[in-house]
Order: C-alpha cells, then structure tokens, then sequence
C-alpha cells in the first residue's frame, strides 16, 4: 500500500517538475527576442547612431517599443502565475457588464484607430444587464479578447460585442470580429500557454502568447464556459457565459 502511494506522489512531482521546465523554457524564450531587439538599438545608438538626431529618437522609440513588450509579457506572467496558484479567489460583486464593455471600448479605441478597426456593440442596448462576478478579472477577459479581435483583425473591420440572455440564470458575451480567423485544428490548442497559430505573425504583433491562456483561467475559475468558433480569412467569434446578478433585474 505504502508503495503504491509513493508512486503516485512521485508520477505526479515528475509532471510537475516536467510542467515546470516546460514553462521555464518558455517563459525564457519569450523575454529573449524582445530582450536581444532592445539590445540591438542600444548598441547601434552607443555605435555612433546617437549622433544624428533623427536616428536618435527612431531608436529610442523602438527599444522602448521592445520595453513595452517586456512588461507585458512580466504583467500577464505575474497575472498567470497568481491564477495558477492555488487559492487565487474571484471578488464576486453585481455589475453592469454592458458598462464595462464600453470602458474597455473607451480603452482600446485608440489602438483599434490605428488599424482602422471599429469596436462596437450589436445594437443599441436601453437598460443595463447586470451578472454577478469578479468584475476587474471579466473587464481583463474582455480586453485580451479585444485586443486580440484588433491584433487579428483586418485593416477597416469590425468588432462587435454582443450580450444576450441564455438558459435559466446565464447570460453569454460574444466577440466576433471579421478578421483572418483561426482554423479548426488549432481550436483545442489556442487556449494553451505560449501556443501561436502563426509563430512568426503573432510575435511582430507583440502579444505574450498567455492572453487567451488568461482568459480561459478567469472564466473556469467563475465556473463558466468560453467558446470558440472560428473560419479561417473570414472571421472568429470568442463567447464566455456569466451569471445573471440575483439582486437587480436587467
Ligand atoms: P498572443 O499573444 O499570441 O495573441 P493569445 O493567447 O492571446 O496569444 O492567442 C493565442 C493565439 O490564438 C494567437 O497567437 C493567434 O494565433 C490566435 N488568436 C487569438 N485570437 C484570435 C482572433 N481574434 N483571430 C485570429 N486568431 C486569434
């Protein structure tokens, strides 16, 4: 009996141990590329590039782009790594989601601006809908989906948010933009830490390949379900459900 049990105590520290090393190859991969890009413009700089005034800023520009990416990729470990760890607990409250929405709207329009992209709600909604559940973990879920609809998305696309009622006490969130899409293969995998359909295209568009990763955490740890549909060149529709408050009526 003793035997057995040890065996098992060992199985499971050796996926453990393997979990690890797999994540610390990652996480070291990861830093690297933007690591060495901010490297490679402070050298030309202190190579003599410092001298001309208009070099001078578009690198310093740039390393600080690599910067950037340096720390979100920190911040969406950090955010990971606690949602991992056992423990981590949701701060349940009743919000408006239809209000959160637009603060994350209001957030991101700039940098949808920047691709032409429009972030707006299927249609106009005249009273609020108010779900009960950790609001600043959702308002995170909803800004990895948007940011992701922006990364992904076409030049001039939209984006739509839409809210609707679902069975009994649920209501479900959809992100559907018309962007390049993801193929059915890939489906099971996205949602796995650092998986990328397209490795080199994600890398220059700067994400930390955790955003769904995230996601698909916060959503579990409220006890609720996301969903992907998706076709390739035409589109991806990201839905999680979340529960309706019981204190106030929609
Ligand atoms: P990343 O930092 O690479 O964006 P994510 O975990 O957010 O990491 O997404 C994982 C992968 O899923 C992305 O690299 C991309 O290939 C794919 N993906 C996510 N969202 C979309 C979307 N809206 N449209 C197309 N592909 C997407």
């Amino acid at each position: 009996k003793f035997a057995k049990d040890k065996k098992i105590e060992i199985d499971t520290l050796k996926i453990r141990e393997e979990y690890r090393k797999d994540f610390l190859g990652n996480v070291s991969h990861e830093l690297k590329t933007p690591l060495f890009t901010v490297q490679g413009y402070v050298l030309t700089l202190l190579d003599g590039a410092m001298e001309d005034k208009v070099l001078r800023k578009k690198y310093l520009q740039r390393a600080n782009k690599g910067v950037e990416r340096l720390i979100y990729i920190v911040q969406d470990l950090d955010l990971i790594t606690k949602l991992e760890t056992e423990g981590q607990r949701m701060n349940f409250e009743d919000f408006d989601v239809l209000e959160l929405v637009r603060n994350v709207f209001e957030l991101l329009e700039m940098k949808a601006a920047r691709k032409d992209i429009i972030l707006t709600f299927d249609r106009e909604y005249k009273k609020p809908i108010y779900v009960r559940a950790d609001r600043e973990k959702i308002q995170q879920v909803i800004t990895n989906l948007l940011v992701n609809s922006i990364k992904y998305g076409e030049r001039n696309g939209t984006t739509e948010v839409s809210v609707e009622n679902l069975i009994k006490n649920k209501v479900i969130v959809r992100v559907t933009d018309n962007g390049e899409g993801i193929s059915e293969q890939h489906f099971g995998r996205i949602f796995e830490r650092f998986y990328r359909v397209d490795k080199s295209g994600s890398r220059t568009e700067g994400g930390s390949g955790l955003g769904l990763a995230i996601v698909k955490h916060i959503i579990e740890a409220h006890d609720e379900k996301i969903y992907v549909e998706s076709v390739r060149d035409a589109g991806s529709e990201f839905s999680f459900t979340l529960e309706k408050s019981h204190h106030t009526t929609a």
